[in-house]
């Protein structure tokens, strides 16, 4: 089968791969999408996200819809041929964390898609039973690999707190960026200013209801009665975003970061401003159990992931879709690879 493998630092080949071997408690899949995830471009760019390695070939991919292609699915109650979500990190449900209901800080996480577990960039997969999850009928293979960010996105706001009314900066409109500012919107936020220096994503921000967006965060203050902002989210790879989220955050402000900073440091917060604001900083890891929000969240319309899928791709262009996505060409937001044929609807 074919597969796209990444070897190192901006070294991405396309590969043929054998198939998939499910063992007792897991089920081949069918991939019908892959969609490419900034951190999947912290792998390409740079070989690596933070202090995770590549050490051997590894396949990317860790949002994705699959079809069940194994004939034990009745078995494990489901159908074959049936559209499903991969739930990426395999959380042991045993370990300290999990039973204190924090799965994404599950101590045996396997996170398929990040070294050392193979993701599902490719024309097949396999699946433990714990990792698929059932979706609406009616929804496409794209929005089906786009409700593990939708749900990275709830998990975000879940921290955020938001009440009615509070004014937001979200920092980046990047796939993140862009569904934390359509949350905080039907959450009923107040004045919500998206702050971005590429243009085509400052348009995307403004028609998917942003009131603001701006090329650099110093803009932020001037545009909500000259004061800081009550919630500012982080959604960027800059290692420089929480100084800025500190700077443009109202007294008694809380700030969320959700963005991979490119390298493995923050560059230096200015304490003085972080103490006598008195501001409360909040980090997240993926998402916990949010899934079944996601799904409504898409269902019901509150996010659009539709206007996130710029590019739609077959396998053969999914090395260029990376590199597009990279350098943020093209009007790219985010795309989508099918590795075994587009399929759009
Ligand atoms: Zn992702
Ligand atoms: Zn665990």
């Amino acid at each position: 089968m074919r597969a796209i493998v990444i070897h190192g630092e901006k070294d991405i080949r396309l590969e043929e791969l054998p198939m998939p071997e499910p063992k007792e408690d897991e089920l081949l899949m069918k991939v019908a999408c892959v969609c490419v995830c900034g951190s999947d471009l912290h792998y390409y760019m740079e070989g690596g996200v933070n202090t995770k390695r590549i050490v051997n070939p590894q396949v990317p991919g860790h949002e994705a819809a699959a079809w069940v292609w194994d004939d034990r699915a009745p078995e494990y109650g489901l159908k074959k041929g049936q559209l499903v979500a991969i739930e990426p990190a395999e959380a042991c449900r045993t370990c300290e964390a999990c039973l204190a209901g924090k799965p994404n800080l599950c101590l045996n996480q396997r996170f398929h898609g990040g070294p050392p577990h193979q993701g599902a960039l490719a024309e097949y997969f396999k699946a433990n039973r714990r990792m698929i999850v059932e979706v609406p009928e009616e929804f496409s293979p794209a929005q089906v690999a786009g409700l593990e960010q939708v749900g990275i996105g709830i998990h975000a706001l879940r921290k955020a707190d938001l009440e009615v009314g509070q004014s937001v900066a979200v920092l980046g409109a990047g796939p993140i960026g862009l569904i934390l500012m359509q949350l905080a919107r039907a959450q009923g936020c107040g004045n919500l200013i998206v702050v971005e220096p590429v243009d085509y994503r400052r348009e995307a921000a403004l028609k998917l209801g942003a009131d603001h967006a701006v090329a650099s965060f110093e803009e932020v203050k001037a545009l909500n009665g000259g004061q800081g902002v009550e919630l500012v989210l982080e959604a960027t790879t800059d290692p420089a975003a929480p100084a800025q989220a500190i700077e443009i955050a109202k007294w008694g402000g809380r700030v969320v970061l959700v963005g991979i900073p490119t390298g493995t440091e923050y560059a230096p917060i200015d304490a003085i401003t972080l103490r006598t604001k008195e501001l409360t900083i909040l980090s997240c890891k993926m998402m916990g159990d949010e899934f079944h929000e996601a799904i409504y969240a898409v269902k019901r319309g509150l996010v659009n992931v539709d206007a996130l899928f710029t590019h739609h791709v077959e396998m053969d262009r999914g090395i260029e879709a990376y590199k597009v996505q990279a350098e943020h060409r093209d009007g790219c937001i985010k795309s989508v690879i099918y590795p075994n044929g587009v399929l759009k609807k």
